[in-house]
């Protein structure tokens, strides 16, 4: 990511994610695995307990196995956004996959709406509230882009939008360095951990049985039908299996690792902000997020601190050398926090796919044979995850087709293998581009 001059870190700074402390994870499930199950999911992540809770439901006997402390993966150190966005808009996806684009945009609407849903439905006390979105033009080059944008979400999805020019922008957002803004009203905030945390304990009440530190070491056919499930000692023999395993897909999967690139993503988060400091940043508590390819996101928190995330570089970065690139980042953006110390820092990882889109349907096995699987949230996962999690508990029930991601071809990421050499430089190209506006 490269130098940057050490941040200034609060005596309480913790290398950590700071949606963790608080929140009370329900206990995994005692004892050990059953050794037969009707469904086996891998992954206790937003979409592995939607999937259990709603398998459960329907009276399957679910097993979840999760490699590390339930919460480990992205969906506990998440932004928080909860956003109903592709990496592409409606326009884009008709011209490129004709009436299929538009059932991209509806699911991912439908995700939105799912999660306010479920949130109201089960009283989830997770911080939700719909703050809006600000999307800011990080250079001049993509104000035309963002007044189209609002053509699209305006006249193509019927949803309240605005543009806003740099002129109007500081009712928004206390810098001057956008050049207009695209405001839309259908977009959340919440604190991802509480969330999870909810949604493990909706998959326990239902039935699920949820288990932590269970890696799961090798999938294959069982010659008596169905899989042979095994994580370390534990052997399962289940009629499906679910992949819930996002950007964290490893070995098992060696036909997703093919196709999903691992990338961390980095936040930092600043001690409490005087009310008024935080309100000259972000007047609105809207989730603020720009057009760079190394985008970055920001928004306060429900206890008041600046949390900013992003990266700058395609290389193999740690949290401490992310920690005070990010920090001159947002100093950039808001020198009003000049004084103002970190307290947290931490990074995950988030799932690319080389067309930029998510995907879901069945991939091979070594040995033969296929299991359902859903990834690739390219970094706005919050809501996708949940609803295929939800999608794949009726899917694998048989009462839905798989959902319309499972229709897209599923590009290889090139060179997969040697992404350690040529990532740096295709991040130094990206940065040509973001450069110049592109
Ligand atoms: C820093 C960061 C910021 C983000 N910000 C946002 C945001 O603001 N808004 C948004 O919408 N999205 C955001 N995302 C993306 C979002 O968090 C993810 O898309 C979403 O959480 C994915 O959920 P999931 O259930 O698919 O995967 P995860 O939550 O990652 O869960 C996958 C789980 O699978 C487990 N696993 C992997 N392999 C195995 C195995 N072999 N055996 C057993 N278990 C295994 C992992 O340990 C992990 O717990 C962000 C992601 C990161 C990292």
């Amino acid at each position: 990511m490269g130098q940057a001059p050490a941040a200034p870190l609060g005596r309480d700074f913790s290398p950590s994610v700071l949606w963790h402390f608080g929140v009370e994870v329900p206990f995994a499930s005692a004892g050990d695995p059953p050794r037969e199950a009707d469904v086996v999911v891998v992954g206790a992540g937003y979409a592995g307990v939607r999937a259990a809770t709603g398998l459960a439901a329907r009276g399957k006997q679910v097993v979840v196995l999760e490699a590390d402390d339930l919460g480990t993966g992205a969906s506990t150190r998440n932004g928080g956004m909860v956003i109903p966005e592709l990496k592409a808009g409606p326009r884009a996806l008709a011209r490129r996959y004709g009436p299929l684009g538009r059932e991209l945009v509806d699911s991912v609407f439908s995700a939105f709406n799912l999660v306010e849903n479920l949130i109201a439905e089960n009283n989830i006390d997770c911080d939700y509230h719909r703050f809006g979105g600000l999307l800011l033009a990080h250079h001049r080059s993509q104000v035309a882009h963002l007044q189209e944008e609002v053509i699209e979400w305006r006249d193509d999805l019927g949803e309240e939008a605005q543009f806003l020019s740099r002129s109007e922008l500081s009712t928004e957002i206390g810098s001057d360095k956008y050049f207009g803004g695209l405001l839309v009203s259908r977009t959340g905030g919440l604190q991802p951990a509480k969330y999870h945390a909810a949604l493990v304990d909706l998959a326990l009440k239902a039935g699920a049985q949820i288990f932590d530190r269970k890696r799961v070491t090798s999938i294959a056919q069982d010659p008596r039908g169905g899989y042979q499930v095994k994580a370390g000692s534990t052997v399962i023999r289940a009629d499906e299996v679910f992949l819930a395993t996002n950007a964290y897909a490893d070995a098992i999967a060696p036909e997703l690792a093919k196709r999903v690139l691992p990338m961390g993503s980095f936040i930092i988060a600043t001690e409490v902000l005087d009310p008024e400091l935080a309100a000259s940043c972000i007047p609105n508590g809207r989730m603020v997020y720009d057009t760079k390819n190394f985008l970055f996101y920001w928004r306060i928190s429900p206890d008041g601190r600046m949390v900013f995330g992003g990266r700058t570089s395609l290389a193999t970065t740690t949290v401490a050398e992310a920690q005070d690139v990010l920090y001159q980042k947002l100093l950039s953006v808001h020198p009003q926090l000049v004084s103002t110390n970190l307290e947290y820092a931490w990074g995950g990882n988030v799932a690319i796919t080389f067309d930029r889109l998510p995907h879901c349907g069945r991939t091979p096995i070594p040995g033969g044979g296929s299991v359902a699987f859903a990834t690739g949230c390219n970094g706005t996962g919050v809501a996708l995850a949940t609803w295929f999690g939800d999608q794949a508990a009726s899917w694998l029930s048989g009462e839905i087709a798989p959902p319309p991601f499972s229709q897209l071809p599923f590009p290889k990421v090139p060179l997969v293998s040697l992404r350690n050499w040529y990532l740096p430089v295709v991040g130094q190209y990206f940065h040509w581009r973001d450069q110049i506006g592109r």
